[in-house]
């Protein structure tokens, strides 16, 4: 097993980060002449990585010549390296990065980048982690700080300060990183982690997702403890979250108000996205069920829990039903969608509806066969118990699942949601809180009248 250990040593000015340096060491690690060593992505979806300086490889008899390409396999960049020798002993690969320049033109995109802001710097492992095929033994993650100022802290998903994992180089390539003078609320290993002061009660945000936590935990029947959020001020005029491995991270800004009640559900969303997927190889052709899944679960798992009305959970749907009928690119098939999703950002919002709308559909359909004692929730924790013994999921799992648990062939109703048919909500989805009717509004961009959806509370439409 290649063992690795990662130095991680940031260069603190005033309250910025300036750069960082990445020292890798690979024990075990052999490449042969011509063998591919590592790769960085250098974009992600249209959002930049770091550019590795000063990039060294040595081992035991001294430098290891590399040869470096370029590729580009949607929707990433990667630069990679190549040994142009045998390689011996114990391997180190060192360079630096340096922190995104946002430019003007810049918007908010999915948290993958190395960002400074007041204070210290974050980042997704991916932008600037390279990735060394193979290197999936323990992986040792170091921080040097003695370029930082007094006081500052190294935190990533597994925790603060030196930490250990076992899924590897990978696993660390996935997880969230932030340095300096961080904030923090922490509960054994659930923890909070936020740069920039903001006008408003981080703690309130904080104590929410830590109940959601545990919450979503027991729900998605997991036991793994781990579990960090990132928090970043972005200079945009709107902000978002991603999720990663166990976290997140999600961003406020100057111009957009922001509390519990206003950021409940992207909070909640970004959790969801902690358990329930299916292998998106190539890029697109799960993510219905990701983003449907995390949708679907971000109403209704607070409704259930009765930290939300079902009054909120509606108008919550009912935003997220007009944007999807309303959406000029509904029509598009899940690929084309998300071959074009980053030029396109309509385009990248198509999953988010679909998925939701097409599992709370199915899920209505499931307890309709089963008498109600089946619902979407066992075909989801079925998946989750497949994906927990190794096994590789795609879409056929999941319709040979519903098959499984209800008795029901969804196949046709699963291929019309993937090439664009439009979706007819039925009266029983949402766990049957509401009624459902035809509405005509105007579509976005074109103002051409489109049929979308009006949900009604039963309590109220029966009045
Ligand atoms: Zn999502």
């Amino acid at each position: 097993m290649i063992q690795t250990t990662i130095t991680l040593k940031p260069y603190g000015t005033g309250r910025q980060v300036d750069r960082m340096e990445v020292c890798i060491d690979l024990e075990n690690l052999h490449r042969v002449s011509g063998e591919e060593l590592c790769s960085m992505q250098l974009s992600t979806v249209t959002i930049p990585g770091c550019s590795p300086e000063g990039f060294l490889v040595t081992d035991g008899v001294g430098e290891v010549p590399v040869r470096v390409s370029e590729s580009k396999p949607y929707p990433y960049e990667l630069r990679n390296w190549m040994a142009e020798r045998e390689t011996e002993g114990t391997v180190e690969i060192r360079y630096t990065v340096r922190p995104r320049q946002l430019r003007d033109s810049d918007i908010c995109g999915p948290y993958f980048d190395f960002r400074c802001e007041d204070g210290g710097a974050n980042s997704a492992g991916i932008s600037f982690l390279v990735r060394i095929p193979g290197a999936e033994g323990k992986a040792a993650l170091h921080w040097d700080l003695s370029e930082m100022p007094e006081g500052s802290r190294g935190v990533c998903t597994f925790g603060e300060g030196d930490v250990t994992v076992d899924g590897g180089l990978e696993l660390l390539r996935q997880s969230y990183f932030a340095v300096g003078d961080l904030h923090s609320i922490t509960e054994g290993e659930f923890g909070f982690y936020w740069l920039t002061e903001p006008p408003f009660a981080m703690e309130k945000i904080a104590d929410y997702t830590r109940k959601l936590f545990g919450r979503m935990q027991v729900f998605f029947r997991d036991q793994d403890p781990v579990y960090r959020i990132f928090v970043r001020k972005d200079p945009f005029l709107t902000s978002g979250g991603t999720a990663l491995y166990r976290s997140y991270m999600f961003g406020w800004n100057d111009t957009q108000p922001f509390s519990v009640e206003e950021r409940r559900f992207i909070l909640a969303h970004e959790m969801v996205h902690n358990w329930p997927h299916l292998n998106d190889e190539p890029y697109g052709v799960t993510t219905w069920y990701s983003e449907g899944t995390a949708e679907f679960y971000s109403v209704m798992l607070p409704l259930r829990m009765g930290l939300i009305t079902p009054a909120e959970a509606m108008a919550e749907l009912q935003k997220r039903t007009d944007a999807y009928y309303t959406n000029p690119t509904r029509g598009m098939e899940n690929m084309e969608a998300a071959a074009i999703c980053w030029q396109d950002r309509r385009a990248q919002r198509i999953s988010y509806g679909r998925g939701m709308l097409f599992l709370a559909n199915v899920d209505a359909e499931i307890r309709s066969a089963t008498g109600g004692t089946r619902s979407l929730d066992d075909v989801m924790l079925k998946i989750l118990e497949k994906g927990r013994a190794g096994e590789n999921l795609g879409n056929k799992v999941f319709l040979d699942t519903v098959l499984q648990i209800s008795g029901l062939d969804v196949t046709g109703e699963w291929e019309a949601m993937k090439n664009g048919v439009p979706i007819v909500p039925g009266a029983d989805c949402f766990d049957g809180h509401f009624t459902v009717e035809e509405k005509e509004m105007p579509e976005a961009d074109t103002g051409k009248t489109v049929i979308s959806y009006r949900w009604r509370l039963k309590e109220e439409a029966n009045r």
